[in-house]
């Protein structure tokens, strides 16, 4: 049986997501047992030509030409994977949208900001352009959770993701709450997967995965007050990841 195809492609981002592929190092060789790579820029300098099995889709749309280029690769693909909060949903690129589109220009281009090759347009995530199959949440995303999400895809089997927040993941570590320490972590609200990772390592959740599906509005309230902190608090702080993600109004009026 043939091995499914699989092209890699990048739009704006730093890239880190394909670097916790690289850094699989010696499990990328098991990966490539399963999986056919044809095209993957930061790797090999093949191109795909033709159409592909898999798609792995990483970075934000932020430019007219890339929704294009975006909606092309979901012509030639039979699945397409977004890869990494900015595919999934913007991450840190949606703080652009804070901002005007001229406003943005003028802070990157300075006097050349008037120049007409330099298009820009409030980011998107992949997911607003496209329609995405399958999502590998994280900044930058968890390797193991990808392997696992390839490998399923490989044998025809759909991944399971959490559905529940990484304070399930925290408290099976049996670690220390952060705000047991006065800290405001996100853990209640945000989708586990990461294992936890960060308090785990003795700092607060910030929110890389993005919104649990339907957050525990009354517990994550219920904990905040306990600390004295507010649902401001925890909204304000969510932006970093979450700017303009509608459940951060869930978690608002609930
Ligand atoms: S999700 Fe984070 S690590 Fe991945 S490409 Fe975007 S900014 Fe980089
Ligand atoms: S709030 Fe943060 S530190 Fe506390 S249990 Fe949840 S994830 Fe862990
Ligand atoms: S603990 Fe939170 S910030 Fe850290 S990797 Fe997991 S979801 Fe991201």
């Amino acid at each position: 049986m043939s091995k499914p195809t699989v092209a890699i492609f990048d739009f704006a981002c730093c890239e880190g997501c394909q670097l916790q592929i690289v850094n699989l190092e010696e499990e990328l060789l098991d990966l490539i047992s399963v999986v056919q790579p044809v095209e993957w820029r930061e790797a090999m300098s093949d191109k795909a030509d033709g159409d592909f099995d898999i798609a792995i889709v990483e970075g934000s749309i932020t430019r007219p030409e890339d929704e294009d280029r975006v909606r092309e690769i979901r012509k030639r693909c039979k699945i397409l994977i977004a890869l990494g909060a900015c595919a999934t949903f913007g991450g840190v690129n949606k703080l652009k949208n804070k901002f005007t589109m001229d406003d943005v220009r003028k802070c990157v281009y300075g006097d050349a900001a008037d120049m007409p090759h330099l298009s820009t347009a409030p980011t998107k995530s992949v997911c607003e352009v496209v329609q995405v199959d399958y999502r590998v949440e994280g900044c930058p995303i968890d390797a193991g959770e990808f392997t696992y999400i390839v490998r399923c895809l490989a044998m025809g089997t759909d991944p399971v993701i959490p559905s529940y927040p990484v304070c399930v993941e925290c408290k099976l570590r049996e670690n220390v709450c952060r705000f047991e320490y006065g800290e405001l972590c996100l853990g209640p609200v945000t989708r586990a997967g990461c294992n936890a990772c960060c308090p785990s390592a003795g700092a607060w959740c910030f929110g890389c995965r993005g919104f649990v599906d339907d957050p525990n509005v009354n517990a994550a309230k219920d904990v905040l007050e306990k600390y004295g902190l507010t649902i401001e608090d925890l909204n304000s702080r969510m932006e970093l990841f979450n700017y303009g993600q509608e459940p951060a109004e869930n978690v608002k009026n609930g």
